[in-house]
């Protein structure tokens, strides 16, 4: 081991700027135009929908608030189901309980923490309205067969997309497949702006009701492009613009995506490589790819034998100042929700990923010494 490493603080996560973001937002501020749907915007959203072949995006505050969009969109109300797995952050589930609907949780696959889409079909009764699933750590969940589902059972598929910026499933941008997807630009995410969000409206149906929803329940996207002489409050919506300030910063953002992402996977792929002898000599798993899923290097993960090699790993690579987590307590046993939850029925899979899971430092100032010296510590921890 060397010393410098010895004094050296890797952390979990440090955010990364390219440079342009001062000159983009100096010209926000000397425009005087710093509110939304402006300049910023519109380029951020045109990236998206040029990129991925997204029918029509709009730029929120949050990946949260997006999903609250699509909760408006969808008209959720109290009783409605909604399926989506409990391994997963709060903001997936939050927004429809908002809406008084109730979360029907389901497990998580054995090879890997997404939805099981075997097991949805039978959580589907009269009342489901929708299923919502996530794409962890960027790795595609199995779309065929939940579109599939969706469109048997004629519900809504919204994709939390949160951490899936530039991950494809069979060659096809994720968040292009459900009726709304969320996007995050939160600080730990690939493509960052601080706080940010993008909801995509793949569904036509809904895409002036959307911009209605957006702006505070206004038709004023119409009024702004001369479609109407004056606006009006048309339907329920609130506030889910993103400043011209926060645009500004992803756009810079944006426009380096090809060199933060191949920079990330370059050294999700190196830790991937290192990391195979502890796998075979089964100290425990690293992520398993299904066939269909081309992911963006957006977490590395390790899946521990037990809670408690997970914790003394993680102690072990704080003494050596180097700052791993663990990721998601299951939803439905979190302090809110467990007085709601009155089902017996055990989810396994997302308990040992509320246990077991650890993830590893990654992020664009990191280099391949810091990864080489990381999995030599975890080396340490067994030998
Ligand atoms: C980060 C994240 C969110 C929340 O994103 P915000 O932009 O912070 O609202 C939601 N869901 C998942 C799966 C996430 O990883």
């Amino acid at each position: 081991m060397d010393k410098f490493h010895l004094n050296k603080k890797i952390e979990f996560n440090r955010p990364f700027f390219t440079g342009k973001e001062p000159e983009y937002l100096q010209e926000v501020i000397q425009s005087g135009r710093t509110s939304g749907n402006g300049r910023f915007t519109k380029l951020c959203q045109d990236f998206f929908q040029e990129k991925y072949g997204l029918r029509k995006c709009l730029m929120t505050s949050s990946c949260t608030d997006a999903i609250e969009m699509a909760t408006l969109l969808m008209d959720i109300q109290p009783g409605d189901e909604i399926i989506l797995p409990s391994y997963t952050f709060v903001s997936t589930a939050n927004p429809f309980m908002l809406r008084g609907a109730r979360v029907v949780f389901c497990d998580s696959n054995g090879s890997n923490p997404n939805i099981d889409a075997h097991l949805i079909e039978e959580l589907i009764t009269p009342k489901t309205k929708a299923i919502a699933i996530v794409h962890y750590a960027g790795i595609a969940c199995d779309m065929d067969k939940i579109v599939a589902l969706a469109k048997k059972y004629r519900l809504f598929l919204l994709e939390d997309a949160a951490q899936a910026v530039d991950a494809f499933y069979n060659q096809r941008p994720l968040g292009s497949f459900g009726h709304f997807s969320a996007f995050s630009f939160h600080e730990t995410k690939n493509i960052s702006s601080g706080e940010g969000g993008m909801l995509a409206v793949n569904d036509e149906a809904f895409h002036k009701k959307a911009e209605i929803v957006w702006d505070k329940g206004t038709n004023r996207s119409a009024f702004f492009r001369g479609e109407v002489d004056k606006y009006n409050w048309v339907a329920l919506g609130s506030s889910f613009l993103a400043s011209e300030i926060t645009a500004s910063c992803l756009f810079a953002q944006l426009e380096y995506m090809d060199a933060i992402q191949s920079k990330r996977k370059k050294l999700w792929e190196y830790y991937f490589d290192l990391l195979q002898p502890l796998e075979k000599e089964g100290k425990m798993q690293r992520p398993l790819l299904p066939d269909y899923a081309s992911h963006n290097a957006q977490i590395f993960y390790l899946v521990l034998n037990s809670l408690e090699e997970r914790d003394g790993l993680l102690r072990h690579l704080k003494q050596l100042n180097i700052q791993a987590s663990f990721h998601y307590q299951s939803l439905h046993r979190s302090p809110f929700y467990t007085s709601l939850h009155n089902e017996t029925k055990s989810l396994p899979n997302a308990d040992k990923y509320s246990e077991c899971l650890l993830r590893l430092p990654l992020h664009y100032h990191l280099d391949l010494d810091d990864l080489a010296f990381i999995v030599e510590s975890i080396q340490r921890y067994w030998h």
